[in-house]
């Protein structure tokens, strides 16, 4: 297949707006998908996408349709689709996608129309070094409250398309619109463009220097598996290739590492082996890495025999790192996660490493040996753990689960902080002559009573959608969350948007099921860049002791006036949360020196040994034990009794407060 009959696109959305459905639906008209009884959907492979009915990894598939632009011999055109997650967490895997692709398909709900996440995915397609170019369609047609027309007319006015009719309106669940809108993409999308050293002859491709780009990679029980993109030559099973990461292969090919292609194929979305992928195509590729460290996306594969050579190295990494949105690859929130199992840590770094190739969100820093700065001390209640940055809270919840899906590590995760910029003023308490600035990430890192500070916290521009008959209840929501700059617009006569710059902290707490709850499941919340991005506040670190114990990992900064409610929350839910025990469980929090809020929980029996009710050390560490070996992962371990057991619930009544 000539590179003029490439297409390479992706579904970018709304989450739910039906990606998903829709790539199902062109694999299935194309021929890869439903064939031999084989019901795959295109996306979702995951055990936690299947659970939550969410993407969380960008994945690709190739299709061959016959189409009469295709200039080629066969008169077909290639398909690569790449599906992308919609929820804002995952919003540098659209990125990433984004730079892959010379076409976007944008989806609009016909019933729903624009949303918040629509005006996410809009905006970072267009402002790509190289923006892809923007195919509209709506979705879901089929539904009775479905409105295509005044959607498409709300979508032509706000994201400047000229012609409404442009639309192209489809229903996966009806088949509607599928062979439009693979016609539209076989004549809009701009085929791959060549490299500039590229000297191709159509049929005679076998002696150009390859040059494959990583897109994606995981790992399984085989090894390291790469997808990749073909942007010049071709590459086999057998040839020897080597791995470049800067943007010129002048290095010597002898200090250069060679591997052996062990297995090609292309992705229908289940693997087939082609033991070849020519220019244009993707696919996946195996040899034999070891160390996942070694690929990232952006890497790029050549043969090893051009190491040295001076080479044109394409660079996608360019349109990644000028991708100004402000959850790209930044991380927003910093967590310890802690393994359950006693002796689990060894095995927790290494899943988090695993996971880490595959999760780009992920900010793992840590030195090799697994301590050092990263990992961090649970103290009596923990265990040692790993310090880990994430792109929000749903980011979290799902790093959690992968690691016991696919891994069989349960661990619990502290509540996440958002990073702090504290700047320490000289005082009695801190010997400090100048004042110094510091990020904290870390609450132990917090000025401690007595000290003298200012504190900036992260902002983000926030852009909720609603219905306009809960227009009170958002602002009244925004303004309880500390939100300001507030503005709103009408996006048609039923749907306003609301903009406003929020406090980073008070974002990933609850806000999203909270705006969720008030607009009766139909708001909707995008995050951008903040400007500035930092702002002053009054922020207190709210302690919380068990039986006079500070629980490090409990603790958390809050707004001051609302310290103390927050902690009689806190408390109240910990109350609920933590089990009984033979001795009585003071919960007190504190702030500032003072104890502001407490809860007890009565023994359900006396006990001899424990009379003063103080928990001691590390005897009373209280922990899953882990009763299955490595290989029978995934089985549920069951719990060991324990004095005070600090479950992943006993954390959660902190975020959810
Ligand atoms: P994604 O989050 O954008 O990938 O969306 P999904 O493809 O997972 O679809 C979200 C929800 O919309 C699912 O419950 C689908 O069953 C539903 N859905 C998707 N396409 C259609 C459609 O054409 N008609 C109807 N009625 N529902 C659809
Ligand atoms: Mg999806």
């Amino acid at each position: 297949i000539p590179l003029q009959d490439v297409r390479n696109f992706c579904f970018i959305a709304h989450v739910d707006h039906g990606k998903s459905s829709l790539s199902s639906r062109l694999l299935e008209i194309t021929g890869n998908n439903g064939r031999e009884n084989q019901k795959i959907a295109l996306e979702n492979t995951l055990a936690v996408e299947r659970e939550r009915g969410i993407t969380v990894k960008a994945s690709a598939a190739s299709m061959l349709y016959p189409h009469p632009s295709a200039v080629g011999p066969d008169g077909v055109i290639l398909l690569n689709c790449v599906d992308t997650p919609g929820h804002s967490d995952f919003s540098s895997e659209v990125a990433r996608s984004l730079s892959f692709v010379q076409g976007a398909v944008l989806l609009l709900d016909a019933a729903q129309g624009i949303q918040a996440q629509t005006w996410t995915v809009y905006e970072k397609a267009k402002s790509m070094t190289n923006p892809p170019e923007v195919i509209l369609a709506l979705t879901k047609i089929d539904l009775d409250v479905a409105d295509p027309i005044n959607v498409a007319l709300t979508v032509s006015e706000w994201l400047s398309v000229e012609d409404p009719e442009s639309i192209i309106p489809t229903s996966a669940r009806s088949r509607i619109g599928i062979v439009p809108l693979l016609d539209k993409i076989c004549r809009m999308v701009p085929p791959p463009s060549r490299l500039p050293d590229d000297k191709f002859i159509e049929d005679n491709d076998n002696n150009q220097h390859l040059r494959a780009q990583v897109v994606d990679s995981w790992y399984d029980e085989r090894g390291v598996n790469c997808l990749v993109q073909i942007a010049a030559g071709t590459i086999a099973e057998g040839d020897r290739i080597a791995i470049v990461t800067g943007t010129k292969s002048t290095t010597t090919s002898s200090s250069v590492q060679s591997f052996s292609v062990q297995e090609v194929g292309i992705v229908l979305p289940h693997s087939v082996r082609t033991g070849k992928l020519r220019r244009g195509q993707m696919g996946y590729v195996r040899f034999g890495l070891k160390d996942p460290s070694q690929v990232d996306t952006g890497t790029i594969l050549i043969f090893h025999k051009d190491v040295g050579k001076d080479l044109y190295i394409p660079s996608i990494n360019q349109s990644i790192i000028n991708d100004n949105s402000a959850d790209s690859t930044k991380s927003v929130l910093f967590a310890s996660v802690h393994p359950l199992a006693e002796d689990g840590f060894e095995d927790l770094c290494d899943a988090v490493d695993r996971l880490g190739l595959n999760d780009k969100g992920l900010e793992i820093s840590r030195t090799s040996d697994g301590g050092g700065n990263n990992s961090e001390s649970g103290g009596p209640f923990l265990g040692p753990g790993l310090r880990i940055g994430f792109q929000g809270l749903l980011h979290v919840e799902v790093f959690r689960q992968r690691l016991t899906d696919e891994f069989g590590i349960d661990a619990v995760v502290t509540p996440p902080k958002v990073p702090y910029h504290v700047t320490f003023q000289p005082s009695k308490a801190n010997n400090l002559t100048d004042p110094i600035k510091r990020v904290v990430e870390d609450l132990e890192d917090w000025p401690g009573f007595g000290e003298k500070f200012r504190v900036e916290e992260p902002m983000v521009e926030v852009r909720l959608m609603s219905p306009v008959q809960y227009a009170g209840a958002v602002m009244e929501l925004i303004t309880k969350k500390r939100g300001i700059d507030l503005t709103t617009k009408p996006i048609d006569e039923n749907i306003w948007m609301f903009q406003a710059q929020m406090p980073w902290a008070e974002v990933v707490l609850n806000f999203h099921d909270m705006l969720k709850t008030i607009t009766g499941g139909y708001g909707s919340l995008g995050t951008f860049e903040a400007d500035p991005p930092l702002r002053e506040a009054r922020l207190s670190k709210v302690e919380i002791l068990l039986n006079g114990d500070e629980v490090g990992p409990l603790s958390f900064v809050c707004h001051t006036p609302n310290a103390q409610s927050d902690a009689r929350i806190v408390c109240k839910k910990l109350k609920d949360v933590l089990p009984r025990q033979q001795f009585v469980i003071v919960i007190q929090a504190k702030a500032d020196g003072k104890v502001i809020a407490s809860e007890r929980i009565q023994a359900y029996r006396k006990d001899v040994l424990n009379k003063s009710g103080k928990m001691v050390g590390g005897g009373d560490i209280s922990r899953k034990k882990k009763l299955l070996e490595k290989q029978k992962k995934g089985k549920k371990r069951s719990q060991q009794s324990g004095k005070v057991t600090l479950s992943q619930a006993a954390f959660n009544s902190v975020i959810s407060r």
